[in-house]
């Protein structure tokens, strides 16, 4: 089976008060060294099983930010990848980019390097909310991102929209929709505002120096990004997703499709769906013990899960449930050996109160159930 890669690059210019990636600010980073780091874990992994002789379908580049590192970096990355393994012919290589952070001449260069699909960092393009967010790009700076993009010959591009932060208005997320779709862009990710412990937000939130916006706002948000969506042409085909037709990320698909992935770089993760329920591991979230270990033993792995047929169950769930396509309880049977409704006697109750919806053999999250849906996922565990 082809499988997933995921490179991630941990640093960023700033730490948005909001986020808990494993990320970390730097004014300088040791892009050649954290290359190598790389390198050494892919020649480690690649040449084992389920690696070993199996194509890549999909490649992201993920952070942190990884527009902060040059061209040149993932053009010698890529060039190991191809020299050590198969990449599909139409693989899809998606880089994350920070609109603080690009110029024309460097995405050139990332689409000259093999690069077909660019996701930029927008979360919004009003000034104020950007503040708030602790982002440090401009609206001006996100609108060229795009544009430049467009003229490098990306013609898959995508972004991300955050929404429900403190002081948004319905208005204003109307306000940036209309800008969104004025790039024609390929794929908007849509995602709430979360105030993950540990991050400033959270504690602001606590301290009661940060107002999060009331429910029911929250949920008009996420109604009209729907509405707005859809209107403009776009299929809603994942919980934060949205894609033109023949656009949907097949990166992050692979995920929620149970495929292999294989996870490079400071805290990554990886899955193998080799074994009976599927291993995943991760590796050392901080990059200078992250880069030793790697250099030293090509692997940096810190954790290793092996799955139980329970947990297969239910991540097999909810990783279809997201999907708007839902799944088919004739699969859930023909993968685990045992009937879904006598697995998950309380999905009739879903269905009564209306959060799932059955046709055609299909169970997907209704429209009341999209709202609800950790809930609903957590029900399943
Ligand atoms: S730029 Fe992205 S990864 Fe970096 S701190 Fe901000 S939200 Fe996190």
């Amino acid at each position: 089976m082809p499988y997933s890669l995921y490179i991630h690059l941990p640093y960023c210019l700033v730490k948005c008060p909001y986020c808990d990636f494993n990320a970390y600010a730097a004014k300088s980073w040791p892009e050649e060294q954290y290359m190598d780091a790389l390198a050494a874990e892919l020649r480690h992994y690649i040449s084992q099983p389920p690696w070993a002789e199996q194509s890549i379908a999909t490649i992201y580049f993920g952070g942190g930010t990884p527009s902060l590192f040059a061209p040149r970096s993932f053009a010698r990355f890529l060039t190991l990848v191809s020299n050590l393994a198969s990449i599909a012919e139409d693989a899809e290589i998606t880089l994350e980019a920070d609109p603080a952070t690009v110029t024309p001449e460097k995405l050139s260069g990332y689409r000259a390097v093999g690069i077909n699909r660019l996701s930029v960092g927008v979360q919004s393009f009003q000034p104020q909310l950007l503040k708030t967010l602790g982002r440090i790009h401009t609206p001006e700076d996100a609108h060229d991102t795009l544009t430049w993009a467009r003229a490098a010959g990306f013609a898959n591009l995508s972004m991300d929209v955050i929404f429900a932060v403190p002081g948004q208005t319905p208005a204003m997320l109307a306000d940036d929709l209309t800008l969104a779709h004025g790039h024609a862009l390929e794929h908007l990710s849509t995602y709430s505002l979360t105030y993950e412990e540990h991050t400033p937000f959270f504690a602001m939130k606590k301290k009661g120096t940060l107002r999060p916006v009331e429910e029911d706002d929250e949920v008009a948000m996420y109604l009209l990004i729907q509405e707005r969506c859809v209107a403009a042409g776009y299929r809603h085909y994942e919980i934060s997703s949205f894609a033109r037709p023949g656009f949907s990320a097949r990166h992050n698909a692979n995920y929620w499709n149970g495929t292999s992935y294989l996870g490079l770089g400071a805290g990554a993760h990886s899955f193998s769906a080799a074994s009976a329920w599927g291993t995943r591991w991760s590796n050392e979230r901080l990059p200078r013990r992250y880069m030793e270990k790697a250099l030293t033993h090509g692997t940096a792995t810190t954790t290793v899960e092996t799955l139980t047929r329970e947990q297969a169950m239910s991540e097999f769930v909810f990783l279809n449930l997201r999907q708007l396509h839902g799944l088919t309880p004739a699969a859930f049977t023909a993968r685990f050996g045992v009937d879904f409704d006598e697995q998950f006697p309380h999905v009739t109750d879903l269905l009564t109160e209306g959060l799932l919806t059955s046709t055609s053999g299909r169970l997907t999250l209704s429209p009341q159930g999209l709202l609800l849906a950790d809930t609903i996922f957590a029900s399943f565990v």
